[in-house]
């Protein structure tokens, strides 16, 4: 059984395990609390916080891992980026008192930087040249400038507007993140073969997300049309209807953003019983 270190908790750990199921890879957890939990037959499941994942996989106590590129990369451990999870979203950004300063530039000197981001805070002012203390903190670092413990914090935002409610403007993105599955780089073997199988069964459904499955039933005559509506994987699936060779049916893969637009044409074309189903996965 391959280890899988997983968010115990938090913003990730929702997000994962439906991904799994998708995948049809259901996480069976025989309790609230369980440490571990099997995923199918080849899969063991360790509940571990998000921030540990990186040296849980670098140091070997699991064969790969998901959670927050903005983690590995503050753990400085060097790991395979295997496959982008696409959720998770979000900056880690430098900011300040909306009434502080504002360009980076223009610091005063032995200024201080809360962030539970200890090590990129470090590196992103070194790399420009700019003193800075550093004060590490393990969480809210967005209270720092208010109770005067930092002029600007460095620290993780999505949307932006717990930083515009606590009264702090973004100055600069240190990078941006969202939930990754990581490995060791020296995968070998059976161990190799079963986190390639594991990376293509998630990213089938990663792919399928954005893509719906669109059924027609078109005039024979208008195909050549139907073509440059539904151009599909390798060009739309096209089958009998056994109505006397008016209509046939069509068949093809589009992306869920254009389905609205997708739907008019073939409507303006002629086309009959249109049907639009989700993708469960997509192996290309
Ligand atoms: P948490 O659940 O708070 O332990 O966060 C785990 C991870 O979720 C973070 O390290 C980020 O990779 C990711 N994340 C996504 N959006 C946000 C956000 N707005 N604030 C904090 N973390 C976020």
């Amino acid at each position: 059984m391959l280890k899988i270190a997983l968010p115990n908790k938090g913003r990730l750990a929702d997000d994962v395990r439906e991904l799994f199921a998708d995948a049809g890879l259901e996480i069976r957890v025989r309790s609230e609390r369980a440490l571990t939990a099997a995923i199918g037959d080849e899969f063991q499941a360790l509940f571990v916080r998000s921030q540990d994942i990186p040296e849980f996989v670098a140091d070997g106590a699991a064969h790969a891992g998901i959670t927050g590129w903005d983690l590995v990369r503050e753990s400085g451990r060097t790991l395979d980026d295997l496959l982008d999870l696409e959720f998770g979203k979000c900056r880690l950004v430098v900011a300040a008192r909306e009434e502080g300063v504002a360009d980076l530039r223009h610091l005063p000197s032995g200024a201080r930087v809360a962030s539970c981001f200890p090590n990129l805070a470090r590196d992103f002012f070194a790399e420009r040249d700019i003193a800075v203390d550093v004060v590490p903190m393990s969480g809210a670092a967005e209270v720092a400038p208010h109770l005067g413990i930092a002029e600007l914090i460095v620290d993780l935002t999505s949307t932006g507007s717990t930083l515009k409610t606590n009264g702090l403007r973004e100055l600069a993105t240190i990078l941006t993140s969202t939930a990754r599955l990581v490995a060791k780089p020296d995968r070998a073997g059976e161990e190799r073969r079963k986190l390639d199988e594991l990376t293509m069964a998630l990213a089938s459904v990663l792919r399928a997300r954005g893509k719906r499955y669109v059924m027609a039933n078109a005039p024979r005559a208008a195909l050549e049309q139907v073509r440059e509506v539904l151009p599909g994987l390798s060009g739309p699936t096209v089958t009998e209807v056994l109505d006397g060779g008016r209509f046939v049916a069509v068949h093809a893969v589009v992306a869920a953003s254009s389905v609205f637009r997708t739907i008019s044409a073939l409507k303006a074309i002629g086309c009959e019983g249109i049907l639009v189903t989700r993708i469960e996965r997509l192996v290309p």
